[in-house]
């Protein structure tokens, strides 16, 4: 078995790409901004709490789901992130 291949996504905070596994993904759908990895929707991949936060001051959320996003949503967002404890270090 061979794990060469490791699947890279660009964060939309930091703009670095990374392996999937090390980002956390949030996709955009009827109960607003959640964080699901493998939910239906267009998916936004994150590095963490900073990250979120950075892509919320340059609208890159609206940019990558091409909706209007409301900055509750996403602070929401963030904050179950952070409740979840699911940011490691
Ligand atoms: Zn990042």
């Amino acid at each position: 078995m061979t794990s060469t291949e490791l699947r890279l996504r660009t964060c939309i905070g930091c703009r670095q790409r990374r392996e999937q596994d090390k980002l956390f993904r949030c996709v955009y759908g009827d109960r607003g901004a959640v964080i699901d990895r493998n939910g239906a929707g267009r998916g936004v991949w994150l590095c963490g709490v900073e990250c979120a936060q950075q892509a919320l001051q340059t609208g890159a959320y609206a940019k990558a789901w091409r909706v209007e996003v409301d900055r509750n949503d996403i602070e929401e967002m963030i904050r179950s992130q952070v409740c979840a404890g699911t940011e490691r270090v």
